[in-house]
């Protein structure tokens, strides 16, 4: 019976050939691109005392969008002054009050959130159906959530009297962009602190307009700044004697600067890293439902995604059937245009990030790994690369040991729940895992022994604001969500 299937399976695009999904793109005018950007500083936009500007591109097309503004020292210590400043009314308010304010950006987010969609995936390459239906919606959840607990922080934490910290500067990576900063300002914001942003140079553009909404939103001036810049902005604010708290999400090696410059400053540190994520799937799994997570876990985002399930760690007796039922699933995939509706693999980000993965792939098939690549068109303009699956990967390979963060996926074997386990933590990071099989006390066996900070059981990539995000290892420490994320802005002692 399983043998028809496949077969009739094998059969059916044949007999469907030529039927193809029409062109659906999304329309972008009601998106108004401004020529460029200044910074947001004190409530206002500013030009930069710099003098410096930077383009940003669609990955797509690689068409100029914008010029944005490179932030310079003398514009993070006037960013850092102005959330000081505004920290007094801010940290004094009643919780209740500055709930409002979340709460309504919250609101202006859904009531703008093609516009925002459209934006993410012209800026950051992505597929619109998930700007659309994870990222904006999730950045307004983020609000939403914990605009309900700011005035409820004594009951958060029962027994302790939580003091917000005072100017906490932010830094996100360009793989969520408004996601990260709405998971960066929302509980800051809640807990009575005021903060400095700064988005990652490829994907400013969500960011500024999530400030542009900060502003709708009316909270006082200083509360919320945004500067825009590369990695030099970025040191310059995380090195600011003026700040009491860093907020990090990007690569482990910037993390690991970022800690080396803060150490004995007694500032506090949360660091969101790097992921090398094993998805194990046993021979009792749902076999089709694994095989949606596996594309998810690792193709979603053009495997731009920390916690993709990079590493896929088949029971040995079901490899083979497996890895062709992958197979033939990723032929299926639309790769191109992220505007238009009925994409599921997007641009990759940058070429700087094309360039590694295509390094990294190399490495892969030079070290002996059998790549797999699906069969599509790619377009002649942008930077693209084709969702990839290798087999024959020992775990010393590099593409088995080091982020590659593209659509790459590397298929390993195992015998035993105990062979899974150590073969899932044998890697510096621990940021992600997840489990696939028809048996419970596994899965609660293999959680607690797998050290990874978030477990998915027959699912993968599912994200909620009540739930703590976080490391292990070289995937940082801290969390994002929940109470554990609110407490890594207040001070509890
Ligand atoms: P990156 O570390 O190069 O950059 C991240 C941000 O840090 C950018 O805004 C960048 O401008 C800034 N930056 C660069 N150098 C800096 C410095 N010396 N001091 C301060 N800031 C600096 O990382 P990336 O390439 O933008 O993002 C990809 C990485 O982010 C991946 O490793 C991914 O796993 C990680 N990430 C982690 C999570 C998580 O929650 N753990 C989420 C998303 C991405």
């Amino acid at each position: 019976m399983a043998e028809q299937l496949e077969r009739r399976e094998e059969r059916a695009p044949a007999r469907f050939g030529g039927l193809d999904y029409a062109p659906a793109p999304e329309a972008t005018d009601h998106v108004k691109l401004r020529a460029d950007h200044g910074l947001l500083i004190g409530g206002r936009w500013v030009d930069p005392l710099s003098e410096r500007r930077f383009k940003t591109i669609s990955p797509a097309t690689e068409e100029v969008l914008a010029e944005v503004a490179e932030a310079g020292e003398e514009d993070v210590d006037a960013a850092v002054k102005a959330a000081r400043a505004a920290s007094k009314v801010w940290s004094r308010m009643p919780g209740a009050e500055r709930a409002k304010y979340l709460y309504r950006i919250a609101r202006i987010l859904q009531e703008r959130a093609r516009e925002f969609a459209v934006l993410e995936s012209m800026n950051g390459g992505k597929p619109i159906k998930e700007s659309r239906d994870v990222d904006v919606p999730l950045a307004a959840a983020h609000f939403f959530y914990h605009a309900g607990w700011a005035d409820k922080l004594d009951y958060a934490f029962p027994g302790r009297r939580p003091v917000p910290l005072g100017v906490a500067a932010q830094v996100v990576p360009w793989n969520f962009p408004l996601l990260m900063a709405a998971w960066k300002l929302a509980p800051a914001l809640a807990a009575g602190n005021t903060v400095v942003l700064k988005p990652a140079e490829t994907t400013p553009l969500t960011a500024l307009r999530l400030g542009e909404v900060i502003q709708e939103a009316e909270l006082p001036d200083g509360v919320v700044n945004i500067l825009t810049g590369a990695g030099a902005t970025g040191a310059a604010l995380v090195g600011h004697a003026g700040v009491d708290k860093v907020a990090f999400t990007g690569s482990t090696e910037v993390g690991k600067a970022i800690q080396r410059t803060l150490a004995g400053s007694g500032k506090k540190l949360t660091l969101e890293l790097g992921g090398k994520a094993a998805n194990i799937v046993f021979e009792d799994a749902p076999l089709d439902q694994a095989i949606e997570g596996i594309v998810n876990g690792i193709y979603f985002n053009q495997g731009h995604v920390c916690c993709a399930g990079s590493r896929l760690l088949v029971q040995e007796s079901i490899a083979e059937p497996l890895v062709d039922k992958l197979k033939r699933r990723m032929a299926t995939l639309r790769v191109g245009d992220p505007l238009d509706k009925n994409t599921d693999v997007g641009a990759i980000n940058s070429r700087a990030q094309l360039d590694k993965i295509t390094e990294l792939v190399a490495s892969g098939e030079a070290d002996g790994a059998k790549a797999w690549q699906a069969p599509c068109e790619l377009p002649a303009r942008g930077f693209w690369f084709r969702p990839t699956v290798f087999t024959h990967v020992a775990q010393s390979y590099r593409i088995a040991q080091e982020e590659i963060f593209g659509p790459v996926l590397s298929v390993l074997t195992f015998r035993t729940p105990d062979e899974a386990v150590e073969k899932a933590n044998n890697t510096p990071y621990g940021l992600s895992a997840g489990v696939w099989t028809d048996k419970g006390s596994r899965i609660l066996d293999l959680a607690n022994r797998m050290r990874a900070g978030v477990v998915w059981a027959n699912t993968f990539n599912r994200f909620d604001p009540t739930s703590p995000f976080g490391g292990y290892k070289e995937s940082g420490f801290g969390r994002e969500g929940g109470r554990h994320g609110l407490a890594a802005y207040l001070d509890l002692s």
